[in-house]
């Protein structure tokens, strides 16, 4: 019974960012480390584009 329609499923590992056929696999799922870089900066952007409403529970006001 092949009820799965999973199209994540690739036929051949490929690259994440520039969808070329994994040669090794010491970058993992990238084909180099230059588009594993590329996959982290796009990362760490990310993260930072997230707002963050919340205060540090920590900081007191005691200087105020
Ligand atoms: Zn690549």
């Amino acid at each position: 019974m092949l009820a799965q329609t999973d199209n994540s499923k690739i036929p051949r590992e490929c690259c994440t960012i520039c969808k070329r056929v994994l040669k090794a696999d010491k970058f993992k799922p990238f084909c180099s480390k230059r588009c594993a870089d590329v996959d982290l900066g796009r990362w760490l952007k990310g993260s930072y584009a997230i707002p963050t409403d919340e205060r540090p529970s920590d900081v007191t006001d005691d200087e105020f």
